[in-house]
């Protein structure tokens, strides 16, 4: 072989290995753009937390109850809830969901009045005007989980998975306080293949339950006959239940946004306070501390939310307002957001409509919020590069939004659900 050849040789075998190389390179970054998408790794979890109150946890962040809030405000911006939306928790959440004021979302009160059954009755998931962020992300392609939302029910088909929220309690069959999703289950989750988790979570929440009330109050409630006390339970354990599966589900499913609704602070606190003032000292002996051990409690699960989540996840707590240590709303409801793209800006005080909350959410997973919604994006709370990197991209309106036909068969409405819409109907009005 003479020189000429060899030299060649080695040239072309370079050759060859550079463009191997190079060929090599291009396909890693084609499939890491392809498969990588900029937004692939941001995630979500929203917490609901029906009428947290800035005074009263900022009372109980000081007596030492709430220190995983404490942390967390420190860690991001926060608002206080526009007084404006100060309505009725049906309302105030679909708001929270759809980014439009209850007049387009449509669902206006605590209840509707059903004509065929001749009383009031919740409001179905059906009644709903507008798409929630879950059917937004659920479009785009995003998985979602949602538990225990207000006005949930039926399920919704997501990407990802769908726990109801329908108010029931079988007092008639001395059943301990069942999740509907396991008696008359119809359209209570989706996918129908969750069944057994969640009997078994609610199950095993249920078992602990009796251990699980010491956190907020004393054992001895439980042999208590009088309604409001006996809801308390109920209403402690439907959150016991959703924030735990909330939390099994994350882990299993891994979707990139959850959103968990627990509505016993706002139950309990009227149950609390809101009744004549014998009762109420009657009350106050046996409950004790119930609010600040309530909020301590609820401290413990934001603290469990924030080990579940990883560097790429912003946490929001919302509240759609407060409500005081007497039992009475106040429009001092909170809004605490902590994330990579979010300022550490805890000494700022700035207001959030709850319509701004579903575009926020749409914009932190690069999905595109429409023209027409009335809350925007809640810029305040980004860092100024993330915003100059990400521009806010708007579509004219979404699609139409044709909700799931409503179902034939409601969950068998019992008269307690009756009685327990009244005791919250006594305490709005
Ligand atoms: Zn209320």
């Amino acid at each position: 072989m003479n020189l000429t050849a060899k030299f060649y040789r080695i040239f072309r075998k370079n050759i060859q290995a550079v463009t191997l190389s190079a060929l090599r390179a291009l396909i890693i970054a084609f499939c890491f753009f392809s498969t990588k998408p900029l937004y692939a790794e941001t995630k979500v979890i929203l917490l609901g937390i029906d009428s947290a109150d800035w005074k009263a946890l900022g009372h109980f962040i000081n007596k030492g109850k709430a220190s995983n809030f404490k942390t967390f405000i420190k860690r991001g911006t926060r608002a206080h809830v526009n007084p404006e939306d100060n309505k009725d928790a049906p309302v105030n959440w679909t708001t929270v969901a759809t980014g439009f004021k209850s007049e387009k979302h449509d669902i206006q009160f605590l209840n509707y009045y059903d004509s065929a059954e001749q009383r009031a009755t919740p409001y179905l998931s059906t009644q709903r005007k507008k798409p929630a962020f879950w059917n937004i992300l659920t479009e785009n392609g995003i998985t979602t989980g949602i538990v225990g939302w207000p006005v949930s029910w039926p399920a919704e088909a997501v990407n990802g998975f769908f726990v109801s929220a329908y108010e029931y309690f079988d007092d008639e069959t001395g059943d301990m306080f069942p999740r509907a999703f396991y008696v008359n289950g119809d359209q209570m989750f989706y996918p129908l293949t969750l069944k057994s988790t969640l009997e078994n979570i609610a199950h095993l929440q249920e078992m602990k339950y009796k251990d699980n009330i010491r956190m907020i109050t004393q054992a001895s409630v439980s042999k208590s006959e009088r309604s409001p006390i006996k809801t308390t339970l109920w209403d402690f354990l439907t959150d016991d239940i959703n924030q735990k599966i909330g939390q099994e589900l994350y882990q299993e499913i891994k979707p990139r946004v959850l959103a968990v609704y627990l509505e016993g602070l706002h139950r309990i606190g009227h149950n609390l306070l809101s009744e004549e003032e014998d009762t109420r000292r009657e009350h106050m002996e046996i409950y004790e501390d119930v609010l600040g051990n309530y909020y301590s409690y609820l401290d413990g699960i934001l603290g469990e939310y924030i080990q579940l989540a990883d560097e790429e996840t912003t946490i929001i707590v919302v509240s759609d307002r407060g409500l005081n240590q007497r039992g009475q709303h106040t429009a001092d409801g909170i809004f605490i957001i902590a994330g990579p793209a979010i300022k550490r800006d805890a000494k700022s005080f700035f207001t959030i409509s709850l319509d701004d909350i579903a575009p926020t959410i749409l914009y932190l997973m690069g999905v595109s919020v429409s023209a027409d919604m009335d809350g925007r994006v809640f810029r305040f709370a980004f860092k100024r590069e993330y915003l100059a990197a990400h521009p806010v991209e708007t579509v004219e309106t979404f699609k139409e939004y044709v909700p799931l036909a409503s179902p034939a068969k409601k969950p068998v409405a019992r008269k307690d659900i009756v009685e327990r819409t009244k005791i919250l109907e006594q305490v709005e009005n």
